[in-house]
């Protein structure tokens, strides 16, 4: 018998997070049960820390809150034969059913029943995390805990840099937070010309340039034109990833791109957002909204190309005890910050 274990989880309907004893979950038939070593704090859980709108409409209270994880898999349900005891592992966050039309065809990311690990259902900020054997991703070695622990945002970002073929193209990434930076380190992976990243935050697009190979440009301070000229491209950009939510910057991402550019859409702007369709369409521009990982795919290739040389590493730019989360939400949350590891085994 395992006695409680520690979770982080959002107890009342305010802002902040409690450290707390919850039992251990029991798991059913077609489960694992997780111990997590490590795991990565994203922008979702400053929103649930912070109380916004959208989590008080989302998130049921309480709830251990946390989806970005590693670990050790510690117990196995009676019908799962494909896993096994001390495996490392991470997972896909996102529970999906079986029976809607698009699961039954295999697309398992666009099932409408999905509900998310730490937004809906308990969650991965806690000493044990049960989670079907279906979404459990084995790790090899090269893949470490600490990237274990950011596989879901990388996922964000492998999903959505693949959604267009970007061999030789020349690729506009507009925002430099983790995704974005780590969406750029991809671009390049697979072979992009010219990768431009652009942000606000001065250092956020140092981090960007420090992770990869591209152009930062702070859009506060430098005309994207004048980058355009400099990389000497002819029209603008092939492909643009809107990665922000800024709806100037998908204003700026539509002038920046050639015709019949393409785009896709990670950011999730506050609200409805105006854009300008009559742009888009005379310079008959592709939009793609980008919503989670492609299960399995996305997971698929992001293990292959971190076994063959993508290097996100440099994201992460913070590890704590889980003991100091509370200093570890304070940085991320103030945008100084690269991708924050909290670590569960003292
Ligand atoms: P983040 O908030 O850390 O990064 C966004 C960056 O955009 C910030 O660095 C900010 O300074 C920058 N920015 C603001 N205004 C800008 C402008 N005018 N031009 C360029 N950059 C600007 O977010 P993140 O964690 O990297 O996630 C990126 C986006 O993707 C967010 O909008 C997030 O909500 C969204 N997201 C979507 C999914 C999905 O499944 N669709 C999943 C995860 C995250
Ligand atoms: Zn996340």
């Amino acid at each position: 018998m395992r006695n409680d274990m520690r979770a982080l989880v959002k107890d009342r309907p305010a802002p902040g997070l409690a450290f707390s004893a919850q039992p251990v979950p029991e798991i059913g038939p077609d489960d694992v049960l997780i111990r997590i070593h490590k795991t990565g704090i994203c922008g979702t859980d400053i929103h649930i820390w912070n109380w916004d709108e959208w989590a008080e409409r989302t998130v049921p209270v309480p709830l251990i809150t946390g989806h970005e994880f590693a670990g050790e898999i510690v117990e196995i349900g009676r019908n799962v034969t494909e896993l096994e005891l001390g495996q490392r592992v991470s997972g896909e966050g996102h529970l999906i059913g079986h029976s809607s039309r698009q699961s039954r065809a295999g697309k398992f990311h666009l099932d409408p029943e999905t509900r998310g690990i730490g937004v809906n259902e308990p969650g991965a900020f806690a000493d044990y995390l049960r989670l079907p054997a279906f979404n459990v991703v084995p790790l090899p070695d090269a893949v470490s805990d600490d990237i274990g622990a950011i596989l879901d945002p990388l996922g964000n970002a492998v999903h959505t840099a693949l959604s267009f073929d970007l061999i030789g193209e020349d690729v506009l990434i507009t925002g430099a937070g983790p995704i974005g930076i780590m969406a750029a380190a991809v671009a390049r992976h697979v072979g992009a010309r010219h990768v431009v990243i652009t942000d606000v935050n001065e250092d956020r697009l140092k981090l960007a340039a420090d992770v990869t190979d591209l152009r930062p440009v702070n859009v506060s301070r430098e005309d994207l034109n004048d980058v355009v000229a400099e990389l000497g491209m002819a029209q603008g950009f092939d492909v643009g990833l809107e990665m922000s939510g800024n709806q100037r910057a998908l204003d700026q991402m539509v002038e920046a791109l050639v015709m019949g550019g393409r785009i896709a859409l990670l950011g999730i702007p506050p609200g409805k957002s105006p854009v300008d369709w009559s742009r888009i369409v005379f310079k008959a521009i592709t939009i793609k909204g980008v919503y989670g990982r492609e299960i399995f795919e996305t997971w698929y290739k992001m293990i292959a190309m971190l076994e063959n040389g993508l290097d996100v590493s440099r994201v992460i730019t913070h590890r704590f005890p889980v003991a100091d989360y509370a200093e570890a939400f304070e940085i991320m949350a103030s945008g100084k910050s690269g991708k924050i590891v909290l670590d569960w085994r003292d």
